[in-house]
């Protein structure tokens, strides 16, 4: 006899590096109990197998930038009941999203032998400024333990609880000594918590991999960083990495002076 009908995950890809979904990958153990609450629909980095829609909970990971993929988020909206971003490329347009501050076509033929091959967008844009989005997960790549939370939240019908303060929360929580103290700049005060102040712990700043924090101060941080010596290209540079489309990012990375 047919048990419950468990519901059906899905996972897409737009432009990206693959890194968030195998964060899924990496969860090991805990895929095994994920596979048990939830069909594995459509995941074709994992497998061939593909379940037609619609499903459940679709992960999107990528950003939008060709007019193609345009067309197929929308799609995957309409086929997906509930739908959750996951990634700095998802959610904030990525490393990708550096041509949102330049012509397009110069990356393009400084890159492709026969640029009037290629068919993009002038921007990379997160999912969200294409359709309706139910949750945003951050990080390049994502936390494996935040993603399965966010899954298991979705399972029990509630919110996931996904802390909102900033990395240096997570260097007190973890005892480590602030390298800004000792003159090196760190966008840990910014920067949304999600990977335990890895880059601190070793002795170097964050870089913000993670993204803006709920509500960053980018004018106190920015003056701390000139303090330390830091040149406004220094400051636009470290804004301008995996996250530069984040709206705090983005603002703060193009309003200092020379
Ligand atoms: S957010 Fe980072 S790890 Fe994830 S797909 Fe984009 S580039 Fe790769
Ligand atoms: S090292 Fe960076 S993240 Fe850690 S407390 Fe200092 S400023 Fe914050
Ligand atoms: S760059 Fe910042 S957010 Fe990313 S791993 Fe390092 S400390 Fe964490």
């Amino acid at each position: 006899m047919a048990g419950p009908q468990r519901p059906r995950l899905a996972v897409w890809k737009f432009a990206s590096c693959d890194g968030c979904q195998l964060s899924l990958l990496d969860c090991e153990d805990d895929l095994l109990a994920l596979a048990g609450a939830v069909e594995i629909a459509n995941f074709p980095e994992a497998s061939s197998a593909i379940v037609e829609g619609p499903y459940d909970l679709s992960l999107v990971e990528g950003s939008i930038t060709t007019l193609h993929d345009a067309r197929r988020i929308q799609e995957v909206r309409a086929q997906s009941k509930h739908l959750v971003t996951i990634g700095a490329c998802a959610t904030a347009g990525g490393i990708q999203a550096l041509r949102n501050f330049a012509d397009v076509a110069d990356f393009v033929a400084a890159v492709y032998a026969s640029p009037e091959y290629i068919d993009t967008l002038a921007t990379s844009m997160p999912v969200s400024a294409h359709v309706a989005v139910d949750y945003e997960l951050h990080g390049c790549p994502i936390n494996k333990v935040q993603l399965l939370e966010v899954i298991s939240a979705y399972l029990a019908h509630r919110k996931p609880v996904i802390a909102t303060h900033s990395v240096c929360i997570e260097c007190k929580q973890r005892g480590t000594v602030c390298v800004m103290v000792q003159g090196t700049p760190c966008l840990g005060p910014v920067t949304h918590a999600g990977c335990g102040a890895i880059c601190p712990a070793y002795r170097r700043g964050c870089y913000g991999c993670y993204g803006p924090m709920e509500t960053p101060n980018m004018q106190a941080l920015t003056k701390e960083w000139r303090d330390l010596g830091a040149s406004p290209r220094d400051v636009e540079r470290a804004l301008r990495t995996f996250n530069a489309w984040a709206e705090p990012f983005r603002q703060a990375s193009g309003s200092h002076d020379d």
